[in-house]
């Protein structure tokens, strides 16, 4: 009976929800709210597509820029069923937050179709990436907007759509979006930068509350880009990374998961489910386990209400967007949680976007240690910066952070004033 009594607030209304726990924590005034809490552009498209059968079925798709007060629009494309307007929403609005605090020149923006890329055959995907990228068209643009990969778009993805670009605009245009494959002008790094970020963080936490990170007991939720990064880089630190899983299934093994095995499994076999040596678990048993640290790396929502009491996690680190709902943060809050709160923790991968960007523009190429090195600096000082107002100020992580990403945006905004 409770569990249809409970309605969690979808994506964008918490978003709100945060801002206006940040605006009323900074005392921001009125008009300042006024300017930068919505987004600036929201579009909508039709996205018909010829299928390998001759058939047109037509996908909805969207492109929102919910600020460009700091820099070009920036954030992710995703692909997935459950893509509305209002996840895309949140999804940007979150991305201006997260670029202010990792203090890179950028605004937020993010975009979606509403699509299963899974059952498309790869000329589908191609057909439906391509006519999506012409409906944006308009929209993006290296000065302008920047997409880059979210959840099941990938470096081919944005080959296509730098292509769809170029060719209308007549000549090649490689810093039109972030995530490219190597051979097209990508970074080095920007590949592991989502779960190599998440690391750096949670290394910065362990320091702070005093925990060794070697030997440290790490469980992670979904084991895609940002999770299986995090997971390899926390097994080559001496962690013990006991759970990991994916849609299939979770696996667990309390003496600690070979991780570069696991990864090669679910490489060969496409999942982390019947890896060899690790009992099958549920999900719920999952995120309950006993450990220091915590890594949710799926998708929104995985821990609410519902659960966030079961949480046993020192530190939960927020490797995926929106993963802990504002309820469950409260939980997690009374509890004791450190929580490394998602605008912060995953900011890995739009700051080497970023010097994928700075790159592309100015005609370089970093080695990857160079990227690594400059990553490291970003995150670590976000953290600290963060840090200071969570002591400074006696307010969560996830509030501190909030309240860097928004005052931030509200100095560009005062500077910059109101137009016309
Ligand atoms: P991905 O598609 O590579 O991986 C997602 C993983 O989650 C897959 O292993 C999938 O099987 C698993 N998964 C999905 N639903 C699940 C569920 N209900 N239970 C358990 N596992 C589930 O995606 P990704 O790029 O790693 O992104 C994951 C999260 O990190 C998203 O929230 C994304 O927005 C966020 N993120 C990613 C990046 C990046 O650079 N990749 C940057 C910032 C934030």
């Amino acid at each position: 009976m409770l569990a249809t009594a409970i309605v969690e607030k979808n994506a964008y209304d918490v978003a709100l929800e945060n801002f206006d726990l940040a605006a009323n924590a900074l005392d921001l005034e009125d008009n300042i709210r006024t300017m930068i809490k919505y987004p600036e552009r929201i579009l909508s498209v039709s996205v018909p597509v010829r299928m390998d059968s001759g058939k047109v079925v037509r996908f909805e798709g969207y492109r929102v820029q919910h600020s460009t007060l700091r820099g070009p629009a920036k954030g992710g494309i995703r692909y997935h069923p459950n893509v509305t307007v209002d996840e895309v929403k949140a999804l940007a609005t979150w991305m201006t937050w997260k670029c202010a605090v990792v203090n890179i020149p950028f605004g937020g923006g993010k975009g979606g179709v509403t699509c299963n890329p899974k059952a498309l055959s790869l000329g589908e995907l191609e057909r439906l990436t391509r006519r999506y990228a012409s409906s944006i068209l308009p929209l993006i643009g290296p000065e302008k907007d920047i997409p880059a990969p979210d959840v099941y778009t990938t470096p081919q993805i944005m080959a296509w759509i730098m292509d769809t670009y170029s060719m209308n605009k007549g000549y090649p245009v490689h810093g039109v979006v972030t995530g490219k494959p190597i051979s097209l002008g990508g970074s080095l790094g920007r590949n592991e930068a989502t779960g190599r970020g998440v690391f750096y963080t949670t290394v910065s936490s362990c320091r702070h509350l005093g925990i060794s990170v070697e030997g440290a007991r790490v469980v992670v939720q979904g084991f895609g880009n940002a999770g299986s990064i995090a997971a390899q880089l926390f097994h080559a630190a001496g962690t013990k990374v006991l759970a990991v899983n994916d849609t299939r299934g979770c696996i667990c093994n309390l003496k600690g998961l070979d991780i570069p095995a696991v990864i090669a499994f679910k490489n060969r076999t496409g999942s982390v489910v019947g890896f060899p040596g690790a009992d099958s678990i549920k999900q719920e048993e999952l995120l309950a386990l006993e450990c220091e640290i915590l890594v949710p790396a799926a998708l929104e929502n995985a821990i609410t209400v519902e659960n966030a009491h079961t949480i046993h996690a020192r530190i939960v680190s927020e490797a995926a967007n929106g993963p802990v709902t504002p309820e469950a943060d409260r939980i997690l809050d009374q509890n004791g949680v450190f929580l490394i709160p998602d605008i912060l923790c995953n900011a890995g991968g739009v700051t080497v976007s970023y010097f994928e960007w700075v790159q592309d523009e100015n005609h370089l190429f970093w080695d990857e240690q160079d990227v690594n090195n400059r990553l490291e600096k970003v995150m670590t000082r976000a953290f600290q910066d963060v840090l200071k107002i969570h002591l400074d100020r006696k307010v969560n992580m996830r509030l501190a952070a909030n309240m860097l990403g928004v005052s931030r945006v509200a100095d560009a905004s005062r500077v910059r004033g109101l137009y016309p």
